[in-house]
């Protein structure tokens, strides 16, 4: 399980091939994202949604078949959409009784220091009022952002998730997660469901894929990824049809690819994070509690010990932190429940007294 209780500002991106159904956009679904939206607002979360789709919508208004290549052609498919995509959302939220707005952005407004200050304070208002601000890049006008692998509405929620301080950053997208290979090409795939680190192997993982309206793929949500991760924010990749998906993904369910903030780490802590775990050692709410306050976990707090390990290795500990255990499984299935004191009698001397230090435990969340 992820924990997302202290979760407060979220910035959710929905991609054009998620959102539109046949040359239009799916109302269904995007009555269902306001619906989800409109639960979490009212649990006290700060929504700022980051849409595309206007390209597309505007294709399917002018009936051209995609991919819209020619630049004018791709400002005029903006223009004409834009409003038709917003006019779809006010329907949907004001259904749940919602105001949404319309911000659109350029890279010029964000890297510039007084337009920034000045999107914040409106940002900051919107959220106040409990409005849900909608962003897309104002593609008429900003035309080196749009139909280059520079620009894309990935990178566009990243920046934003990081420049309004956003605690989570959720892409939802056509695709579950992140394999570690193309699954529609090598069928032993197997699903990443976290990454620490965003590291070569992970950027070779994710490929290129692109699709004819919109601009990104796998390769610009993990550039997006790593963008909102330097920031300090989380960032979950899952499929947007998923059933109830936004609200799964808060409860902490281990919806698609969850990727970790960068943090600071020493070289023993990452090493133990980057290490596939050989068993797990489950452990009670009080050892929980202790670890959190950097205590070393007791044999009193253990509970139960699956898999086969030896000392030394590394274990998950409840799935919620990793941890290089001083004793191997079976040893550890002898000592659970028992006071320290009681290792000397049941092991032998020269042990030691406490099943993992501080040190060589490291939470997976922060
Ligand atoms: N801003 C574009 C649109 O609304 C989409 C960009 C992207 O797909 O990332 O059509």
């Amino acid at each position: 399980m992820r924990d997302f209780s202290k979760t407060k500002r979220i910035v959710i991106k929905i991609g054009t091939n998620t959102l539109s159904r046949s040359g239009g956009v799916n109302t269904d679904y995007v009555r269902d994202v306001a619906g989800q939206i409109a639960s979490l607002v009212s649990a006290g979360k700060q929504i700022v949604l980051v849409t595309s789709g206007a390209i597309g919508m505007g294709a399917g208004r002018l009936k051209l078949p995609g991919p819209i290549t020619e630049m004018e052609m791709r400002q005029a498919c903006a223009a004409i959409g834009q409003p038709l995509l917003m006019a779809e959302y006010h329907e949907a939220f004001a259904s749940f009784g919602l105001i949404c707005s319309q911000v659109l952005l350029t890279a010029e407004v964000l890297n510039n220091r007084k337009t920034y200050l000045n999107l914040r304070k409106a940002m900051e208002t919107l959220l106040r009022l409990g409005v849900v601000p909608i962003l897309n890049e104002n593609d008429c006008v900003s035309t080196a952002e749009i139909g280059t692998a520079f620009g894309d509405n990935d990178k566009l929620s990243a920046l934003v998730a990081s420049k309004l301080d956003a605690d989570l950053l959720i892409l939802l997208t056509d695709i579950d997660a992140l394999y570690d290979a193309d699954p529609r090409t090598s069928p032993d795939a197997k699903k990443i469901e976290v990454v620490f680190e965003i590291t070569s192997a992970i950027e070779q993982a994710a490929g290129a894929r692109v699709s004819a309206y919109s601009t990104g793929g796998m390769k610009t949500k993990i550039a997006a990824a790593r963008i909102a991760a330097d920031a300090g924010c989380r960032i979950v990749l899952a499929h947007g049809k998923t059933e109830r998906v936004l609200e799964r993904i808060l409860a902490g369910e281990n919806l698609g690819t969850l990727f970790m903030p960068r943090r600071k780490l020493g070289n023993r802590a990452r090493w133990i994070l980057n290490h596939a775990p050989e068993g797990t050692i489950t452990i009670d709410e009080g050892a929980v509690a202790a670890l959190r306050k950097h205590k070393s976990l007791l044999p009193s707090g253990i509970r139960g010990v699956e898999g086969r390990f030896e000392s030394g290795s590394v274990v998950l500990l409840n799935a919620i932190a990793k941890a290089v255990t001083n004793f191997g499984s079976d040893e550890l299935k002898s000592l659970a429940g028992k006071h320290s004191s009681e290792i000397r009698s049941l092991l032998g001397t020269g042990r030691r007294d406490v099943v993992a230090t501080p040190e060589d435990i490291v939470f997976l969340d922060y």
